[in-house]
This record gives C-alpha cells, structure tokens and sequence, in this order.
C-alpha cells in the first residue's frame, strides 16, 4: 500500500473530552515530509479555548467521570483493547511516522510500533501490580504507604520518536489511574491523533484522553500554569525544561522532564577494533542522530585513537542517505530544515574553534539530497571540553572525537558536561567496565553496545540537566504516608 493512502484529506482534528473537534478559530499547520520538505497534511491547531476545554474534561474524568473510579483491573482491560486495536494499525502508524519524521521504515514498522503496541502490554499488567508497603515501627505502630495518580497530567511530547515515546509515557499515566492531556510536537504530531482514534475505540472513558496539537507556547504553557493541571511531564531540549520549572512556580505543580544529552561513549584499546567501530557509528548517526541517549563523545584511547578514527571513517562514509521508505537508506532526513541549519551552525563552530574535521562537515550536493534535510555523517577529532561542540547537544550525525590516556581521565572527560543522560563503555575487561560504568555520572550505561533493548522495563532517568524525576508508573504517582497507631491512650506524656 502507498503510505500517502493512510493520509486523510481533511485536516487532522483535535481530541478533547471523547470527540473529534474542530478548534474555534479553525487555525491549521502543515504537516511536512522532511525527505522532500513537501507538506502532505493538515492539522488543527488547539488555542486557548481548546486548552479550556481538554483541562475540564481531563479534570472531570478524573474527579466525577467512571475513570476516577474505576479499578485498576478495569484500567487494565482497557489498555489491553487499545493496544490490540493500535496491533491492526501498526502498518498505517509506521507509514504516517516515517512520512512525518522522515525515518527508517523498518525501525518504526519493527522497533518502534512493536514497542508501542509492547507499552500497552507491559502497562495493562503494570496497573494489576501497583502496590504500596506497610512498614511496622513498633508493636503498636505502623506506617502505610500508598501510591495514588497525581490527577490531571499534562504530557508535552518531542519529534523524534512520537510514537514510542506517546505510548509509553500515556500508558504509564493511565495505568496509574490519570487522566491525560497529550501535546505533541508541532514537526510530529499525527501519531498522537491517530492514537486518539485508538482510545476511542477502545471505550476509554470521555476526558481520560485528550489530545492538542498546535503551538508549545500557547498550549504548553497554558497546561504548566494552569492550577487545574496536577502535574506536568515534558520531554525535549533542556531548555525548553528550564521555561517549564519557571512557568510551574506559581501552582508548585509537580514537574518531570526528560531532556537534552551529550553521551560520552569510552572505547579501551583492549576492544575488537572493527566491532567497536560499529557500535560507535550506530551509537551517532542512528535516526542520523536525533536520539536522546546517542553516543556523541567518542573517548577514544590514544594507543588506538587514529587507527579508530581511519576506520571510523570508512564506516560513516557506506552509509547511503536517502527515503527511509527506502531499504537501502542508512542515512535518513533530519525533521526539519530549522533543526538541519542549527546543525550545520554547529559544524561551523566546530571548524571555527580548531576541531580537525575528519569527514562530512559539507552538504550533500545530489538535488534528491538537497531537496531534504540531509546532513552526512560528520566527524570532528581533537575535540577538546572547552569546544562548543563537545559540551552542547547537535542531536544531529556529528560525532566528537577525544583521545584519552588513563582511565581517570576517561572517566573525567566522560564526566565534563553539564548533561548526564547516558554513556558507553567498550572494553573485554568487564571489571573495568563495570567500575567505570558506575563512575559515569548518568542515568544509563551500555557496557559494549550502544542503546537499550528494554527501555519500558528498566527506564534510565535523566542526572544532572538531563532530566528531573524518575521514570516509569513511578513517574505519575504520588505517595502517601498513613501514620497508624493501634493502642488506646497512646498520648506520649
Ligand atoms: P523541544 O523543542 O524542547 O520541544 C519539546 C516539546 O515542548 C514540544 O512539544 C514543544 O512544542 C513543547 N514546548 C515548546 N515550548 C514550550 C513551552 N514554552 N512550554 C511548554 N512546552 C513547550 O524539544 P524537541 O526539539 O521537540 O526534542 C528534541 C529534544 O528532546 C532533544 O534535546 C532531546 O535530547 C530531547 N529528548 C529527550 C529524551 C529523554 O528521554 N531524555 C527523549 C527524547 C528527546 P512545539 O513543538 O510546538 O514547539
């Protein structure tokens, strides 16, 4: 089937309070397919009165509406319904991300809608277990602590994995007994609409989920201040998190975000050379870059460091950039040509500040190439940590690359950012590895290989300005402590 077949004609409609609708002022955005920078859709755009509204469906569901009252085991059944619905679609939902996002086919068709039709699995069984403890203080006194859904949770979504990331972060609120407010990307927001569909036909409750497309500044900003709002999780660029924790102050609202990173990966001079080299090239130029946790730091061993970087090179320069419809791309767009120029700025600054380019650092010149937002495979040695371009997150194919001599100053250079997301260790010494993984200030570390293949079942949390909060159901529930005391005339005096 022609993926253009699952586009609708009319523009996408907003999902607020169990219906399809329409905003007010009628207002639309294009939809663009980066690999052509062609628009192929509409969508609606939510204003201030949309905000209004899915804010007081959410609140209603929550506090008067079944959802507010249903048990966990029928919040169970209802995620397992969507999930089997989102299975017939999984097809339809990778054509529209791939078309959106300009991505791999085969990752969003075999990785990422698996994985979304996965969260609602893992988070049907999760709302069976959700649990609390009672801890005894003495004979006559016990603790309990219980677990309860914030409420009303606003969840602002980033562009580069809509899908997955939608799923498993709107699981988790339900299961927890939430209800929800999704706000897409504005550069990917029809996953998220058609997921809505699949609530729909579900059965979920009116108000339990409500979806916005539209502006981050108007939308976003409304769901952060709005006192009716319980919490607000964000996922994005870090600071873009720090406007959110100065918009939340007045309400105090409960914030979780999960932002930018600049991963370090550390290859020993004790690896396999060839293996290595491979991680390392997947680790920065999977989805050409633009994920979270990509290993953009090499920190390479000195005893090996230029014969890394040579074949390092060969590597970057098989892969073929192109459609990610394509099964012979391995180079796929960047979202948007905003996102590729800030790229490329960095590029500059990064020949400007004396990095030795290595490969790539120029545009494609081939016109089906130029026509999207391709950026090679670009690769910077000598990278030192004063260096714009070592210590800010690109989130595009480029990859800095520093030699290191000792283990501490591997772990030092690792440790040299502000960011602290996640990290790489490549070595046959697993004591070493092991012992260096622990020292690494992030969230999460893969001892050699690079990204996670159970994301959903052991979430890694964002340290330093990576993130604020935990991951998982954990993310969306708040605990409360019962103090219990079960003797008569218990007054301590
Ligand atoms: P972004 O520009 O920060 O946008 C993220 C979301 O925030 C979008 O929906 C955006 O809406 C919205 N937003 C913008 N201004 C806002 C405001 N004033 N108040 C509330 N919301 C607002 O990030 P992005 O470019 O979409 O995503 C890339 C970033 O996400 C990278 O830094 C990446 O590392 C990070 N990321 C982190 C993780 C993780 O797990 N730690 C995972 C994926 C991505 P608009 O689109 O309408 O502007």
């Amino acid at each position: 089937m022609n993926p253009y077949d699952y586009v609708k004609k009319e523009p996408y409609q907003l999902y607020i309070d169990g219906v399809f609708v329409v905003p007010e002022d009628k207002v639309t955005f294009d939809i663009q397919n980066p690999v052509k920078n062609q628009i192929f859709a509409k969508a609606y755009k939510a204003g201030k009165p949309e905000v209004t509204r899915a804010v007081k469906a959410a609140r209603k569901a929550f506090d008067e509406g079944p959802w507010g009252k249903m048990p966990p085991r029928e919040r169970s059944k209802l995620l397992l319904k969507a999930g089997q619905i989102l299975e017939q679609r999984k097809e339809e939902f990778s054509c529209i991300e791939t078309l959106e996002c300009g991505k791999s086919y085969a990752g969003a068709r075999y990785f990422e809608a698996e994985m979304s039709v996965d969260a609602f699995e893992y988070y049907a069984g999760k709302a069976r277990c959700l649990e609390g403890k009672a801890v005894p203080i003495d004979n006559n006194t016990v603790n309990l602590v219980q677990w309860y859904p914030h409420g009303v949770v606003g969840e602002i979504l980033p562009w580069n994995g809509p899908l997955m990331m939608g799923c498993q972060k709107i699981c988790a609120i339900l299961a927890a007994g939430n209800t929800a407010i999704v706000k897409p990307s504005s550069w990917a927001s029809l996953s998220m609409l058609l997921l809505a569909e699949v609530f729909d036909e579900a059965g979920f409750p009116s108000g339990v989920v409500n979806v916005l497309t539209g502006s981050g500044s108007v939308i976003g900003d409304m769901l952060v201040k709005s006192p009716d709002v319980d919490m607000v999780a964000m996922t994005g660029g870090t600071s873009t998190g720090k406007h959110i924790i100065e918009a939340s102050k007045d309400t105090v609202k409960d914030v979780a975000l999960e932002l930018g990173g600049k991963s370090p990966n550390i290859i020993f001079d004790d690896v396999d050379i060839d293996d290595a080299v491979k991680w390392a090239r997947w680790a920065f130029t999977q989805n050409s870059g633009q994920v979270c946790v990509s290993g953009t730091r090499l920190i390479v061993q000195r005893s090996i460091y230029e014969q890394f970087i040579e074949k390092l090179q060969s590597e970057c320069e098989k892969l073929i950039p192109g459609d990610g419809f394509d099964p012979k791309t391995t180079l796929t767009s960047l979202i948007h040509r905003d996102h590729a120029q800030s790229v490329w700025e960095y590029i500059e600054k990064g020949k400007a500040e004396g990095a030795r380019l290595v490969c790539g650092g120029e545009p494609y010149t081939d016109q089906k190439l130029t026509a999207g937002n391709f950026v090679p495979p670009t690769l910077f040695a000598d990278v030192t940590p004063d260096m714009t371009i070592f210590k800010e997150e690109i989130f595009g194919p480029v990859l800095c690359i520093t030699p290191f001599d000792s283990e501490a100053e591997a772990i030092a250079l690792a440790n040299s950012t502000e960011y602290g997301l996640a990290g790489g260790v490549f070595t046959k010494n697993m004591k070493r590895g092991l012992r260096v993984a622990q020292k690494i200030h992030s969230g999460q570390i893969y001892v050699n290989s690079y990204f996670s293949k159970a994301m959903i079942e052991s979430p890694g949390t964002g340290w330093k300005q990576s993130g604020l909060g935990v991951a998982g159901i954990q993310k969306y529930m708040i605990s409360k402590t019962i103090f219990i005391d079960t003797q008569e005339g218990s007054l301590p005096m």
